[in-house]
């Protein structure tokens, strides 16, 4: 099941010596949802969904939410042509066609500097830095098929909107530009926080999932995965790690139904959430969105 199609040679070899390791600590985990998340990695994970740089996926029939590093990321594509006639209004309610079901495809771009920096993370077990590397992009490839709508997909569509709403910057990393376009449009600030949010929220879950397969697995010194995460400021990683806390007794069935989460004092979250998990999503190996 933990196909890796990319082009780094650690990464084959250590998968090769743990996978079944893996695989054994994923279906006590994931439980009766392991046979499905199996079949759609062997839909999905085609060759073309491993892109071995961040920006070799570009491609104007498809949108995602880019960051500007050149890390490991999952990538959740969105084709154009599905999102033609829907929006978000002001209060959070995704405004789409009946009919609408998005098309979208999932890709894992794995960069040798993403792996450098799991050393860091990895404490005394760094030699397992290639492996637990594929890993995280792997468990952000189960959120995105095992979640009724993807928190990923969620993200691309609060970011199509805000793009269509005048935002500006190319890249979401690119906070400079971000802020500037803030202050410039107030119509930003709502979908700009909750999208910052469920980015921080979906790592979060990540995180917390990817160090249960570790220990599962006999690796047991994982707690530095969230203390040494690159890039994040001390109160982002708090936040981040409050989030995988709440996730400790082993029951992730918050992130697979993160949608139902309702929010009182926040509307715009909480409608946004409703809705958008009312559309269709039409999961498709990434040559098919590509292939238009
Ligand atoms: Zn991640």
């Amino acid at each position: 099941m933990l196909l890796y199609r990319g082009a780094i040679p650690q990464v084959h070899a250590q998968l090769d010596y743990v996978r079944p390791l893996a695989e054994d600590a994923m279906r006590s985990l994931f439980g009766d949802r392991y046979d499905e998340l199996e079949h759609e990695s062997s839909r999905l994970l085609v060759p073309q969904a491993f892109v071995d740089s961040a920006g070799s996926a570009e491609d104007p029939r498809g949108v995602d939410a880019p960051l500007k590093d050149d890390d490991s990321l999952f990538r959740c594509f969105l084709d154009k042509r599905s999102v033609d006639g829907m929006d978000v209004s002001y209060d959070g309610n995704v405004t789409a066609a009946e009919t609408c079901a998005l098309r979208t495809s999932p890709a894992i771009s794995m960069a040798p500097s993403g792996i450098a920096n799991k050393y860091s993370m990895m404490g005394r077990n760094r030699g397992l830095a290639p492996f637990a590397s594929y890993l995280h992009e792997f468990v952000h490839f189960s959120n995105y098929c095992l979640q009724h709508f993807p928190m990923s997909l969620a993200n691309a569509v609060l970011f199509m909107s805000m793009r269509k709403n005048g935002l500006t910057a190319q890249s979401l990393d690119d906070y400079e530009h971000v802020l500037d376009d803030m202050s410039a449009n107030p119509d930003l600030v709502l979908p700009m926080s909750f999208f910052s949010d469920m980015r921080y929220a979906e790592e979060a879950y990540t995180l917390a999932i990817e160090g249960e397969i570790l220990r599962r697995m006999g690796v047991d010194d994982t707690c530095e995965l969230f203390g040494a995460y690159v890039g994040r400021n001390e109160k982002e990683k708090a936040e981040m790690k409050n989030i995988a806390e709440s996730l400790k007794d082993g029951d992730f069935s918050a992130v697979h139904r993160w949608h139902e989460k309702t929010e009182p004092d926040r509307p715009y979250r909480t409608n946004f959430r409703a809705t958008v998990s009312e559309i269709g999503v039409e999961r498709v190996p990434i040559e098919e969105l590509w292939s238009w």
